[in-house]
Parts: structure tokens; C-alpha cells; sequence
């Protein structure tokens, strides 16, 4: 394509949504053919909300109930996470306990000190890691938050995050322009795949931390694809970066939208397929 051509198509798309920061992402973006698509926020609506509370206390008295959440409120106070922000939503009203100590993991948890017992909110397997051993957590497709102190789990958080309305159509889209679509996250299997099920995905790659997120993009490189990668997250950066193209959603966060060569100002996951298709349009054109 010419240049003028180019910044005609850049033009287009700004209008649109989607904008450009380097000046050859449009061209790079037409010689793409797999798109790895993170979960939370990119194709959930990203406002997860808790669904159920279990407690392994021994009476479940309300007091312990309120312990129980404000244990969990004095670490994620110090999480930006949108799992952290259900669970203090869900917890309001409850004064959380002065935390210290307190250190986040990304794509884990939250660890710290709380009344100088060591507690520890997150994953399953962050718990797992730390030697803490798991209650039965039976096939739930909802996200499950876990939360232990001194080596034993006092909670479970079941959290569910909807699927955004129009991702149905932007996969449909997708997947008939002749893309490999993958899903990636950080969350388990029986949630990703709930999400990938809803959509018709079929390539899903869950429990993946956020350093494995950019290798995973670098083996699908090696397979020699080339590769899209949407996400909104922190987690998201290093995979943005290393992809061919890495578009960011501007809902999320800051260090999301600098690691990436695109940014959709609207949250319309269907500008995916605009672009593609656009870029494609510009770069083929035989003039
Ligand atoms: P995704 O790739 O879907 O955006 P993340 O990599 O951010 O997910 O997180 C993976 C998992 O780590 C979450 O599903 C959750 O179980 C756990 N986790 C991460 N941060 C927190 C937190 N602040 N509070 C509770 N759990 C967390
Ligand atoms: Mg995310």
C-alpha cells in the first residue's frame, strides 16, 4: 500500500475506534493469522461479581463471617485486580483489618500479614504452591478466589464475570475471515472453558501466568504464525509486546495501552475484525 493509502486507513479506523500508534501496525496487522484473545476484560465484560460464599469456620456466626471478610478485605485493598474489586464490593460494610507485609502477585494473589497471622487471598493454585491444602472444589465453571490463614482455607469465593454481549459476533466474525482464534488466561480450566464453550472457541490454554503469557505468544511464533494479542491487563504487557501486533483495550490499564500498537477507544470487541479486515483491504489492494 502506499503511504497515503495507509494514513487514509489510519484515519478510518481512528474514526472508528481503533487507533494506531506506530505508523506500520496496520500493515503488520494484515499479515496476521492467529488472534490470542485474553479472558477477563477482553472477553468478559470484566465486572466480575461474587456469586457465593462458602466459610470452613466452625460456627459461621455472623462474627466469624465478618472476621472471615475482613481478612479478605485488608488484602485485596492493596490489589487493582477486578477479582479484588468483587470481593471488597461484595465485603462493603465490613471494616477491613489493617494489613502489613502485604505483597501482590500478579496472576496469583495477594499474600500479607493480617493480626500477625499470614493470610493469603488468590488462586487455588497459589494456594497450592504454598503448601496450603484444598477443600473439594467440585466442577464449578465460575472463577474461585480462596483465601487460608496460617496454612488452612477460611473461605471460597465463587465469581462470576458475564461474557460481553457482542463477543458471539466478533468470534463468529473472526473465525469465518480464516483466523485462529485462541483463548488464553490466567484463570482455571472450568471457567475458561465455560467462556470458550459460550463463544465456540476451541483452542483454550488456562492456568497461564502472566510471564507465560508473552512465551506462549513466542511458540505460536515459532510455529510460524503471526500473531494478534488483545488484552487489557497489566498481565497483559510482555504478550502485547511480543506479539506481531498488540492491541490493547482502553478499559484497562495503563501499562496495557502502552505495551500495545493499538488501543480500541471503544469497547467493542467487533472492532477486532474491523481492523483485520481493514488493514487487509488497505495492504491487498493491487494498484
Ligand atoms: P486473566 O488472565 O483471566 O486476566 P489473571 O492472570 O489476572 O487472569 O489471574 C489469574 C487468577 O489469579 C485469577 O483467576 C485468580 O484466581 C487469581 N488472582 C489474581 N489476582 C488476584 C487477586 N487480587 N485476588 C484474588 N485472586 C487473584
Ligand atoms: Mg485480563
Amino acid at each position: 500500500a502506499t503511504p497515503a493509502a495507509l494514513s487514509v486507513a489510519v484515519g478510518r479506523a481512528a474514526q472508528k475506534g481503533v487507533l494506531f500508534r506506530k505508523g506500520d501496525a496496520l500493515e503488520r496487522l494484515a499479515r496476521v493469522d492467529t488472534v490470542a484473545l485474553d479472558k477477563t476484560g477482553t472477553l468478559t465484560l470484566g465486572r466480575p461479581r461474587v456469586v457465593e460464599v462458602r466459610l470452613f469456620g466452625r460456627t459461621a456466626s455472623s462474627e466469624e463471617r465478618q472476621e472471615a471478610l475482613g481478612k479478605v478485605a485488608a488484602l485485596e485493598a492493596h490489589s487493582t485486580h477486578p477479582l479484588a474489586r468483587a470481593i471488597l464490593e461484595y465485603a462493603q460494610g465490613v471494616p477491613p483489618y489493617p494489613a502489613e507485609e502485604v505483597v501482590v502477585e500478579p496472576g496469583l494473589g495477594v499474600r500479607g500479614k493480617v493480626l500477625g497471622r499470614e493470610v493469603l487471598v488468590g488462586s487455588p493454585r497459589y494456594l497450592e504452591e504454598k503448601g496450603v491444602p484444598l477443600p473439594d472444589l467440585g466442577g464449578s465453571g465460575a472463577t474461585l478466589v480462596l483465601a487460608a490463614e496460617e496454612g488452612r482455607v477460611f473461605a471460597l469465593f465463587a465469581v462470576e464475570d458475564p461474557v460481553k454481549p457482542e463477543a458471539q459476533e466478533a468470534v463468529r466474525v473472526l473465525q469465518a475471515m480464516g483466523l485462529r482464534l485462541v483463548l488464553v488466561t490466567g484463570d482455571r480450566e472450568a471457567p475458561a472453558w465455560e467462556v470458550a464453550r459460550r463463544l465456540g472457541l476451541s483452542e483454550v490454554h488456562a492456568g497461564v501466568l502472566p510471564k507465560d503469557k508473552a512465551q506462549l505468544v513466542a511458540r505460536l511464533q515459532e510455529e510460524g504464525r503471526r500473531v494478534l494479542f488483545v488484552g487489557d491487563g497489566i498481565n497483559d504487557a510482555a504478550a502485547l509486546a511480543r506479539a506481531e501486533v498488540g492491541l490493547a483495550l482502553a478499559t484497562g490499564t495503563d501499562i496495557a495501552v502502552e505495551a500495545g500498537d493499538a488501543v480500541l477507544m471503544r469497547d467493542d470487541i467487533r472492532l477486532i475484525p474491523f481492523a483485520l479486515r481493514l488493514a487487509r483491504r488497505t495492504v491487498w489492494t493491487i494498484r
